[in-house]
């Protein structure tokens, strides 16, 4: 059987840990942890970890590194020795591409360009980065007509390449009560039913966050 992922329980292909050794989960998730909710702990034992290296899951065969110590500390961004350093997540990487896919997920980017670059015929068109995320709404706006949901921006741990894009008609649905064409069937959305509002000054919420607020009125 393969392994899957202790975290979003996909199957194992890469993962990452620090020197507590938990090598279970997978090199996503623990860059998502580490660069979005800026978590440095193991999600298995939350052990801080200020490096940690990223490698295949060859299941008991996966590189291991018993001492981080004998990792260069102090290093920028790019190649180091035999190893490439991800800055963002503070991570190692022994596989170039792999360091690559992982510098691309933290990068504010359109996922929608993105997919199109795939395309031979734009073969030769940059990646077009942008500043923040309200320069990468503005852009999604003009070029492709669509919008990212703010309440999932803000409380949805995810990479900006995560998001779920709408149009306007379907972000009003996901607002209310959840899309059937982006966020899935009933099923596929776990439970989500819609951001709750408050009634009495219409902001909506990500989940938990609401429950926080009513105690402002
Ligand atoms: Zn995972
Ligand atoms: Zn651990
Ligand atoms: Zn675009
Ligand atoms: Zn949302
Ligand atoms: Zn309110």
């Amino acid at each position: 059987m393969d392994d899957t992922c202790a975290v979003c329980a996909d199957i194992l292909n890469w993962v990452a840990y620090g020197p507590c050794g938990h090598n279970e989960v997978c090199s996503t998730c623990v860059a998502r942890c580490r660069f979005i909710s800026h978590d440095r702990c193991c999600s298995i034992c939350k052990t801080p970890s200020n490096i940690v290296f990223a490698t295949k899951d060859l299941g008991q065969y996966t590189k291991r590194i018993g001492d981080f110590s004998v990792l260069p500390s102090d290093v920028e961004e790019g190649r180091v020795g035999n190893y490439w350093y991800h800055a963002d997540t503070q991570a190692f990487f022994d596989d170039l591409d792999h360091y690559k896919m992982i510098k691309s997920m933290c990068e504010l980017s359109c996922s929608v360009c993105y997919r199109m670059e795939d395309q031979p015929i734009d073969k030769f068109r940059r990646k077009e980065k942008f500043k923040d995320i309200q320069e990468l709404k503005d852009h999604l706006f003009h070029k492709h007509n669509l919008f990212m949901c703010s309440t999932c921006l803000e409380g949805r741990k995810a990479f900006i390449c995560e998001q779920r894009m709408y149009t306007r008609a379907q972000l009003t649905r996901h607002i209310n009560r959840g899309d059937e064409e982006v966020d899935g069937t009933e099923i596929d959305r776990g439970g989500f039913m819609g951001h709750p509002m408050c009634e009495f000054c219409s902001i909506s919420f990500y989940g938990e966050s609401e429950h926080l607020h009513t105690y402002v009125h």
